[in-house]
């Protein structure tokens, strides 16, 4: 092969399509269903950071992600709606906006309206992936290392250990990819950089036409049948970890959801009185580049001469890493402009759940989840849900 890439994400997905687009001869290799590290595990919308890091991901989102998207087919939706704390310059300039019915605005704030928009997670995975079935090899890879090159990587299929041999490798293994790293030049300032946070998701769902889609500070996906919210208790900062599971999954911590929750129904006060409500909570590890959530890598990876690491940091950051990723690949070999048939591709391979849709997942009615939440939040919580 040209190139292998580890991971079945959204970063190896989109740097998959856009090597095969440029003629490298290419597999992917990922050792759970496609999109079931944090990919599934996101809320689905193409965050950019609310425009506070800068104008790239903004620009990126909607002069290439969105099209990009949009000319495969996936619809993409909602209006967002942000309530910055006061006297906060980076939001100047966005044009205000009325709250969706059912919210309490915070007394001496406004609401604006931004350019994000929300994406179906499970139908991101399957129009990336449609296409390039046949390139794909389920399972774990094992990198094999001569000297300073990567020469070959093995998976375990059907019983059978099947060997590429490639002239270079792209690690886009998301939670996976610091341990890999590390087992490949161990621990160098450039493993360092790769960091790992804990998030929680709170899902609310309840039935077409009970709940606003308008998002705010929360994405909103409005389904068929049901309108689902994903709300994240802000987790700024907080503790690193370094060995965390490679498909994302994570404890939850009851209390941290309680607070959150506390702030929702704040937001939200008439919550409690929509039919049909059912309420559900999970934690994913998301990876980090520094100490910036919008932080990116996209590099050689230092101590080897043919292995790139691509870490993204969000859901747009793959399409701008996947430059970067043809410059750097284009840098060290021609493309052979074939596609050598693989054996074992696409055995087994398919897009993942989403996490609520998980048999381990429970959703709860009101009752069940206010006696648990509620009661964990006025016993232990020394401040008002408002705060
Ligand atoms: C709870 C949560 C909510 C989030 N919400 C949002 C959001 O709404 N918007 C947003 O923009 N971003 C969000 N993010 C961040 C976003 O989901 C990630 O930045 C993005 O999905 C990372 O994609 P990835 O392809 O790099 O990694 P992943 O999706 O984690 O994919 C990596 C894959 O590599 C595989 N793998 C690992 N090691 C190996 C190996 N040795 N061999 C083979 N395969 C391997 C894993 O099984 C995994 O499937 C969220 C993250 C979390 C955790």
């Amino acid at each position: 092969m040209d190139v292998v890439i580890i991971g079945g994400g959204i970063q190896g997905l989109v740097a998959l399509d856009a090597l095969v687009e440029k003629g490298y001869s290419c597999a992917l290799v990922s050792d759970g269903d496609l999109g079931s590290g944090q990919t599934l595990h996101s809320h689905g919308y193409l965050n950019t950071g609310f425009g506070m890091y800068g104008p790239e991901l903004p620009r990126a989102s909607s002069e290439v992600v969105q099209p990009y998207l949009e000319g495969r087919g996936l619809e993409l939706s909602q209006d967002w709606v942000v309530i910055p704390p006061p006297g906060m310059p980076l939001f100047d300039g966005l044009p205000t906006a009325s709250l969706p019915g059912g919210f309490a605005m915070p007394p001496g704030l406004k609401a604006l309206r931004l350019p994000d928009r929300s994406v179906p997670k499970r139908r991101l995975v399957e129009v990336l992936s449609e296409s390039h079935r046949d390139r794909m090899l389920r399972g774990h890879a094992t990198l094999h290392r001569t000297g300073a090159r990567v020469d070959a990587v093995s998976v375990r299929i059907a019983g059978d250990d099947v060997v590429l041999s490639t002239r270079a490798v792209v690690v886009a293994a998301g939670c996976g990819s610091k341990r890999l790293l590390q087992g490949l030049v161990g621990q160098t300032p450039q493993t360092e950089q790769i960091k790992h946070r804990r998030v929680h998701m709170i899902c609310v769902r309840a039935p077409r036409g009970s709940l606003p889609t308008t998002s705010m500070m929360l994405a909103a996906h409005d389904q068929p049948d049901n309108v689902t919210w994903y709300v994240t208790p802000m987790e700024m900062g907080g503790p690193w970890s370094d060995d965390v599971p490679d498909d994302a999954a994570a404890e939850v911590d009851h209390e941290r959801v309680a607070r959150g929750f506390a702030t929702l129904l704040a937001l939200y006060p008439r919550l409690p009185e929509v039919d049909g409500l059912e309420i559900g909570c999970y934690a994913g590890y998301r990876q980090d580049v520094g100490d910036m959530p919008a932080n990116r890598m996209c590099e050689l990876v230092a101590g080897t001469d043919n292995v790139i690491v691509a870490l993204p940091s969000g859901l747009v950051g793959p399409w701008l890493n996947a430059v970067t990723l043809g410059e750097i690949v284009g840098g060290l070999i021609e493309p052979s402009g074939s596609q050598p048939a693989l054996p074992g591709a696409g055995l087994g391979v398919q897009a993942g759940d989403v996490v609520e849709d998980r048999p381990e997942f429970s959703w709860m009615g009101w009752d069940q989840w206010s006696k648990k939440y509620l009661q964990l939040s006025a016993q232990r919580l020394p401040t008002s849900p408002a705060s």
